[in-house]
């Protein structure tokens, strides 16, 4: 292979397996370096907080196994990080020393967990979730520990809180904000989370604020709560992440709230492209420049980008969607949710069972559905096509949402 052709992908998440696979299917797998910080093959990164974390025997669900990587003739620099890019010289520095030449770089970075700041990350007992090697940790301690504390509120926080209830801890949730999931649910969804745990035991604290923390060997034994000395067996920092931009930051390249890309995935050099969850992108359905962190906008970002390599180039406009598990709860979500919309309920099979549909000037643009998949599928294919039944037909539930899909003529 001549290095001038090489492409360079920097990553080892959903963005960048399933870039691996793109350009393997379009015969350009012997081009590429697959540069992954974690030791492990990329994996899916969902099971984590759900089966992975609870199951002593699971391993990581790896996207592909190293036969199909030698097959392709990827090569796989495992373990290793990438720590410089040259731009004018078109490379890439590793941990290791090594120097990879690139036509095309791809960052996939992802975020990092976010921690605070008088809080030291090295705690034995103070805990994030964001990789195989975090679950880990949170699997070896699960025996020995009583209770956990959840620090926010939001999607990795319950999911987490939800499996720690199931393996019969008891868990409070100390969320800052008024409501549940306050960045990514409409009010009306996080009522119903919020019933749904306290109504199976979890102690839930909305608009609480937590200071003070007290440490005994190496050990956070309390934390204050609204002024309360409250104290801790085990306390995860489920807080949100933060977009990894810090190679593209210092290769001079644009960064807001993620690393700036248009929407074939360039960023500001174009001859680098970032996807996923550390790319922030021009945006889809008219939200304006956004990043989202999903399985869905990594895998259909790495889609765009392998085209943009392969000098096809596409314009990112996925409809978003996205899902989480919290005990009987399986939220699915498609579309965004936009500010000042009018909401409808769409009754389910039975009480634990509905979807909520958001419209604004007329058009529907969300749909959060619980424990109702099929109607999630159809909404996908609504807001694909842009089409928007009157709301009143959308939530007669009589009539499945899917019939309600006919291709504009
Ligand atoms: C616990 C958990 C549960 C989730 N559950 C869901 C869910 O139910 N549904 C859903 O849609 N989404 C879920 N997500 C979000 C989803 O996993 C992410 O949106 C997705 O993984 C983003 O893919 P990515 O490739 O952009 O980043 P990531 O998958 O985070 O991968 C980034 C990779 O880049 C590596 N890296 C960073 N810097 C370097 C460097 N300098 N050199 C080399 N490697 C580097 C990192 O180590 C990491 O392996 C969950 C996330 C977590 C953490």
């Amino acid at each position: 292979m001549n290095s001038e052709d090489s492409i360079v992908i920097v990553g080892g998440g959903h963005a960048a397996a399933q870039l691996c696979a793109s350009l393997a299917a379009a015969g350009v797998g012997g081009r590429i370096d697959l540069v992954c910080e974690e030791a492990v093959l990329p994996y899916q990164r969902p099971p984590l907080s759900k089966s992975y974390v609870k199951n002593p025997d699971e391993t990581p669900q790896l996207h592909r196994g190293e036969a199909w990587y030698a097959q392709q003739g990827i090569r796989v620099h495992q373990g290793d990080a990438a720590t410089a890019i040259d731009r004018a010289g078109r490379s890439v520095t590793l941990r290791s020393g090594a120097h990879l030449r690139y036509r095309w770089l791809v960052l996939a970075t992802g975020t990092r967990a976010r921690h605070l700041p008088h809080l030291s990350p090295s705690l034995d007992n103070v805990h994030v979730l964001r990789d195989a090697a975090d679950a880990q940790r949170l699997r070896a301690l699960w025996p020995a520990m009583q209770q956990l504390t959840v620090l926010g509120g939001g999607f990795i926080g319950l999911e987490l809180a939800a499996t720690a209830q199931a393996l019969g801890k008891k868990v409070q949730v100390l969320e800052a904000a008024p409501r549940l999931l306050m960045r990514s649910a409409s009010a009306e969804l996080s009522n119903h989370v919020l019933q749904t745990h306290r109504n199976s035991g979890m102690d839930i604290r909305l608009g609480v604020s937590v200071g003070d923390f007290e440490v005994a060997s190496n050990r956070l034994s309390a934390l204050t709560v609204d002024g309360v000395r409250t104290p801790v067996d085990s306390l995860l920092l489920g807080i949100g992440a933060a977009p990894e931009t810090s190679l593209a930051e210092q290769a001079g390249l644009d960064c807001g709230n993620g690393v700036v890309v248009d929407a074939g995935m360039r960023t500001s050099d174009p001859a680098i492209l970032a996807i996923g969850d550390c790319a922030l992108f021009p945006g889809v359905m008219g939200s304006g420049a956004i990043r989202l962190e999903s399985v869905q906008n990594a895998n259909d970002q790495a889609k765009v980008a392998a085209a943009t390599i392969m000098g096809e180039p596409h314009h990112y406009e996925a409809v978003p969607w996205f899902w989480t598990e919290q005990a009987s709860l399986r939220i699915q979500m498609a579309g965004l949710l936009p500010k000042n919309a009018s909401c409808y309920r769409r009754p389910g099979k039975d009480e634990t069972s509905f979807s909520l549909l958001h419209y604004a000037q007329g058009q529907l643009r969300c749909v959060e559905s619980v424990n109702a998949p099929a109607d999630h599928m159809a909404a996908r294919k609504l807001l694909e096509l842009k089409l928007s039944p009157a709301p009143e037909q959308a939530c007669n539930p009589q009539v499945a949402l899917r019939t309600m899909v006919t291709p504009a003529a």
